[in-house]
């Protein structure tokens, strides 16, 4: 089959995710919802709690998108160690995507504080943010998107102070043969019309589920976190719903 997107050049890619975030922004929060049953809210929610930032952490949280992430780390700051003073830049290529992120925060306690700052950048080149300046960099399903991970994983290594942690939420792959076939059959065939009829967009969702087949797996991707500099414990991942999705996590040590 076909899949339309198959062989977009390298060059266009950047184009062609900036095109995808612009048309799915509105729809982007309950399209997550229905595609995921949920359970991307529960994955992020754990991805949190393993970052487990203490008091006065400062996150980079780049790819941020609609704020997921930004808004699980701040209540999470405030819940268990009440504090206010964690900050957070959010930083995205895509305005559109930053500007429902911003309406969100803007109806939420967070707005009249310092704690959060928005930014429009790449994550292949963060130009505006200075070396050795954040405790921790999150990228969660937005690695997946950027034409050049190498540059990606490079820049996450440059922000970070020393000691600062690299968190990375995304798609991998599943090992289970039987659940494998059944979650490629609910890829390509579900999610298509999902984004059909719930965004009007089927050539969006098409694109997603294309990006997360062509993403390297889970030891390859950690060889990457590695080969940058980083130091990972263990083996470097955890698998989240069998491998769906994982975390890998590394240290600028
Ligand atoms: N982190 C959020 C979450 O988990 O809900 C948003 C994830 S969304 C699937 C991917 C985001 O990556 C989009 O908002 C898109 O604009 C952004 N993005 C794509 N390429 C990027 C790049 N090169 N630099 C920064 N952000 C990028």
């Amino acid at each position: 089959t076909n899949f339309g997107f198959k062989y977009v050049p390298e060059s266009m890619k950047e184009k062609l995710v900036g095109q995808v975030f612009t048309n799915v922004a509105s729809k982007y929060d309950v399209m997550n919802d229905a595609m995921s049953l949920g359970i991307h809210r529960l994955w992020k929610d754990y991805f949190i709690r393993t970052m487990a930032p203490g008091p006065g952490t400062k996150l980079l949280d780049v790819a941020g998108g609609t704020g997921d992430i930004t808004m699980g780390f701040l209540n999470y700051c405030k819940e268990i160690h009440g504090d206010t003073s964690a900050q957070v830049t959010l930083l995205d290529i895509n305005p559109k995507m930053l500007d429902v992120g911003r309406e969100r925060f803007n109806k939420t306690p967070y707005n009249q504080t310092s704690q959060i700052q928005f930014e429009i950048g790449n994550a292949e080149n963060l130009s505006t943010i200075s070396s050795n300046s954040f405790d921790v960099y999150t990228i969660a399903f937005g690695i997946r998107n950027c034409t050049h991970i190498d540059r990606v994983l490079s820049e996450a290594y440059r922000v970070l102070r020393p000691g600062g942690r690299f968190m990375c939420l995304e798609f991998g792959k599943v090992q289970n043969p039987i659940i494998s076939s059944i979650y490629n059959l609910y890829s390509f065939q579900i999610i298509p019309v999902l984004g059909q009829v719930i965004a009007a967009d089927r050539d969006s969702y098409q694109y997603l589920v294309e990006s997360i087949q062509r993403f390297p797996s889970q030891d390859k991707f950690t060889e990457m976190i590695k080969d940058t500099g980083f130091t990972v414990i263990d083996k470097g991942w955890e698998d989240l719903t069998f491998g769906i999705a994982a975390i890998h996590s590394g240290f600028k040590l």
